[in-house]
């Protein structure tokens, strides 16, 4: 473990974070890196930046009840943190294919997206409203018609209103031949698997990174 300072924290949405310290490693987009705060067990994080950035980026929501994340939320630019990695082998290709994300697990891929390996994707994320949708910004204009909002309790302009498994399993021509990227919760991964399998995807095809 390395010892970093913090050179950036802030809210990018209500409870969701992105922490940033200097680029201490090389790594591949996909990969994943450990968080500690002293006296604490580390954490996984997903990369949040691209692989040729000068910092590494993390994006972490408050986990009111959890030890380090409210932790996290505090620290200011010049604190300290321990790090190390990179690990982890969900690794970006530059094949077309589907990435599907829930909630934070958004990161790898804009880790992928940053790292140039967007090309013939179809990005499909899962969120509580419209705020939920980090790096929309950014994401929109470069995806347009295959980036899909799935908003659970909202509606509206360019937000597909229901979960993200309803929009999955609506899908009657999902390609067989490329492969599906799933990162998030177990819950999600285990469902979203279930119906790319019902929907013919050989399980090859499917690659999944849970946060647990
Ligand atoms: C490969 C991988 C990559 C990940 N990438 C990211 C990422 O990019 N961004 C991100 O935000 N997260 C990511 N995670 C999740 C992350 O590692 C942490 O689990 C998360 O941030 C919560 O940490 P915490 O210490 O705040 O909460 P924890 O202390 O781990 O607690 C998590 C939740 O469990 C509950 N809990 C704790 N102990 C108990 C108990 N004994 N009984 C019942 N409930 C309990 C807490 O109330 C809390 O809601 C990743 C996980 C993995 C495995």
């Amino acid at each position: 473990m390395e010892i970093v300072e913090i050179t950036g924290n802030s809210e990018i949405a209500p409870n969701a974070y992105v922490i940033e310290f200097k680029r201490i490693f090389n790594f591949q987009a996909g990969q994943v890196a450990s968080l500690s705060i002293n006296g604490h067990e580390p954490r996984m994080y997903s990369i949040a930046s691209g692989n040729n950035e000068e910092t590494i980026k993390i994006l972490y929501d408050i986990k009111p009840e959890g030890e380090l994340t409210p932790l996290l939320k505090n620290l200011k630019n010049g604190d300290s943190i321990k790090v190390s990695g990179p690990i982890g082998k969900f690794l970006g290709d530059d094949n077309p294919g589907f990435w599907i994300a829930n909630g934070t697990g958004i990161a790898p891929f804009y880790s992928m997206f940053r790292s140039g390996l967007a090309d013939g994707k179809t990005l499909i994320h899962g969120g509580r409203n419209r705020n939920s949708f980090y790096f929309q910004d950014e994401f929109a204009p470069y995806f347009k018609d295959r980036y899909i909002r799935c908003a659970s309790q909202d509606k509206g302009p360019g937000l597909f209103s229901g979960r993200l498994t309803n929009y999955i399993r609506e899908q009657n021509n999902l390609p067989t031949n490329q492969k599906y990227y799933l990162c998030g919760s177990p819950e999600m991964v285990v469902e979203v698997r279930d119906i790319l399998i019902s929907k013919h995807i050989p399980f090859g095809n499917i690659i999944a990174e849970i946060y647990f």
